[in-house]
C-alpha cells in the first residue's frame, strides 16, 4: 500500500474553528495511526483575508493542541504556477476549453437554468464551438468538459457509496478571467502533488468532491479515499455558530480547557470506542478509525467538555497547573506573586485541583492564597463577626498563638478541643474563621486553608479583624 499522507487545509479565518480542530484531529489520527504523514496546507488565495495574523492564529490553535504536522506548511498561493499547468495540459488534452461568454449571458444563461429547473447553470455554449470565432473584447475563462450523461459515485470512508448525476454538474470553472485559478482546480491540483492518500473533511464539502472527482479522471489521476465528516451542531440541533458561543480554539483556552481535553472532547464527537470516554492520546492514535465516524451531526456539549477538562486538571501535573494561573492571577493582582504565595500555592494546589473543573475557576478558587492583607470582608461574611463572632475569633487566636508546629493535625485537634471546651459545634467556630481567613473568596476547608497560609498569614489575617 502507498504511504498514508493525510492533510488539513484551513482557509484563514482569524482564528482556528472548533470544527476545523476536530477536521485536523481526525486527519493526524489517522496519519499517526498508519505511520503516515500529516501536512498542513493553507488556503490562501482570498489574498485579503490571508493576513499574516488570520494564518499564525491556524499554527498557535494546532500548536496549543500539540497537532504537529510534518514538512513547513504549504501555502496554496505560492503553488498557482502548479494550478495553472495542469489547466494549460487539460485545455492542450481536449479536456477543458475557453469560454468566452459575457456576464450578461451567463446571467440570462442562469436565469433560464433555474427556470426549467437544471442546476446546471452553465449551457456548455464555448464547448465545441470553435476559437476562431472568439470576441476579441472578452478576457476568457478555462471551463472543463464535465461528462453530460452517466453518474458520479464513490465509496466515502464515512458516508457510504454516494452518486450524482453528472447532468447536475456543468462544465466548471478552473481559470478565472484575470489568469487566477479557482479552488476546485487548486484543491485537486494540491493534493495530486502532495501525495495525499486521504481526503478528510466536513460533509459541507461533499458536492464539491462530485465535481473535484472529474478533474482526477480528466487527468488520469487515481482518487484519494474521501471522507466527509459530519459537521458540529450545538446543543439544540442548529448547525454550530456564533450562536451557540465560542468557535474559535483560542475562545475554550481562554475559557479554562486543557488541550488534552479538548482533544478528547473533539475526539470523542462523532466518533467511539465502546463506552469509553477517557482516551489517552496513546490509545487514540492506537485506535482511530476513520470508518468508525458515525453519519450524523455531532453535538457540541460544554458541560462535557467541562467534565472531561476536570478530569485532566486532576491528573495534571501540578508544576504546570501553577505555570498556568500564576501569569493570570498576577495580572488580575497587578502585581508578581511573592516567593511567599508562590509557595502557598505550591502547597495548596493538590486540594484546589479537586474542587473544580477548569483554569479559570482554579485561578479563582487559588486568589484566596495570593491577595494582599487585609483581604476584603464584606456581606454576610461580615455579618458573622459580631460580637459573638469576635468572641469565637479571640479565643481562636489565643489557641493559635501558641501553637507549634502548625501541622494540619495541630491545627485539627486544637480546634476541636476548643469547640469542646467552649460547648459549641465546630461550625460555629469554623464560621467566622472562614469569614476572617477567606471573606467572600471560594475556598477548600478551613484547616487546609490554615495550613496553606502557614501561621504568619493566618494570625495576621486574623489580627486585621480584631
Ligand atoms: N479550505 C477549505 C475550508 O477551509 C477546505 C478544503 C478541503 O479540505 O478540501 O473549508
Amino acid at each position: 500500500m502507498s504511504k498514508i499522507i493525510t492533510r488539513f487545509a484551513p482557509s484563514p479565518s482569524g482564528f482556528l474553528h472548533i470544527g476545523g480542530a476536530r477536521t485536523a484531529l481526525f486527519n493526524w489520527l489517522i496519519a499517526k495511526n498508519q505511520g503516515g504523514k500529516f501536512l498542513l496546507r493553507i488556503e490562501d488565495t482570498d489574498r485579503k483575508r490571508s493576513t499574516s495574523e488570520a494564518v499564525d492564529a491556524i499554527f498557535t490553535g494546532l500548536n496549543w493542541l500539540g497537532i504537529n504536522w510534518d514538512d513547513e506548511a504549504y501555502s496554496q498561493f505560492e503553488r498557482q504556477k502548479n494550478h495553472t499547468i495542469i489547466a494549460n495540459e487539460l485545455l492542450a488534452k481536449g479536456k477543458a476549453y475557453h469560454c468566452y461568454c459575457s456576464p450578461e449571458e451567463l446571467v440570462d444563461m442562469r436565469e433560464k437554468a433555474r427556470a426549467q429547473g437544471s442546476s446546471r447553470l452553465y449551457n456548455g455554449f464555448w464547448r465545441d464551438k470553435d476559437p476562431l470565432s472568439a470576441p476579441s473584447n472578452i478576457a476568457p475563462v478555462v471551463r472543463l468538459k464535465v461528462p453530460l450523461k452517466g453518474d458520479t459515485s464513490f465509496r466515502d470512508a464515512i458516508q457510504g457509496s454516494v452518486t450524482v448525476s453528472n447532468r447536475t454538474l456543468d462544465d466548471m470553472i478552473l481559470i478565472r478571467a484575470d489568469g487566477t485559478p479557482t479552488y476546485m482546480l487548486a484543491v485537486v491540483v494540491d493534493d495530486h502533488d502532495m501525495n495525499i492518500s486521504h481526503v478528510v473533511r466536513g460533509d459541507d464539502h461533499l458536492t464539491n468532491t462530485f465535481r473535484q472527482i472529474q478533474i482526477y479522471k480528466a487527468m488520469d489521476w487515481d482518487l484519494p479515499i474521501f471522507a466527509h465528516m459530519p459537521l458540529l451542531h450545538g446543543a439544540d440541533g442548529g448547525k454550530l455558530s456564533k450562536r451557540h458561543g465560542a468557535l474559535g480554539v483560542d475562545a475554550y483556552r481562554e475559557m479554562g480547557f486543557l488541550p488534552e481535553a479538548v482533544n478528547n472532547y473533539l475526539l470523542r464527537l462523532g466518533w467511539s470506542h465502546g463506552n469509553d470516554e477517557i482516551i489517552s492520546q496513546e490509545d487514540a492514535i492506537k485506535w482511530f478509525d476513520i470508518t468508525n465516524v458515525g453519519k450524523s451531526p455531532a453535538r457540541f456539549d460544554l458541560d462535557k467538555l467541562n467534565n472531561l477538562n476536570g478530569h485532566y486538571i486532576k491528573k495534571c501535573d501540578n508544576k504546570r497547573l501553577i505555570s498556568l494561573i500564576q501569569p493570570e492571577i498576577s495580572k488580575l493582582l497587578k502585581t508578581e506573586l511573592s516567593r511567599e504565595v508562590e509557595n502557598r500555592l505550591k502547597n495548596g494546589i493538590e486540594n484546589l485541583k479537586f474542587r473544580i473543573n477548569n483554569i479559570r475557576e482554579l485561578i479563582d478558587n487559588a486568589l484566596i492564597y495570593c491577595v494582599n492583607r487585609p483581604i476584603k470582608i464584606e456581606g454576610k461574611s461580615n455579618k458573622i463577626l459580631d460580637r459573638n463572632g469576635l468572641n469565637i475569633i479571640k479565643k481562636v487566636r489565643d489557641k493559635l498563638v501558641v501553637l507549634e508546629p502548625w501541622t494540619d493535625e495541630n491545627l485539627t485537634k486544637e480546634i476541636h478541643l476548643l469547640a469542646e471546651q467552649s460547648e459549641t459545634g465546630l461550625g460555629k467556630i469554623a464560621q467566622p474563621l472562614r469569614s476572617v481567613l477567606c471573606g467572600t473568596m471560594p475556598a477548600p476547608g478551613i484547616f487546609e486553608v490554615m495550613k496553606v497560609l502557614g501561621k504568619e498569614e493566618t494570625l495576621g489575617r486574623i489580627d486585621d479583624v480584631l
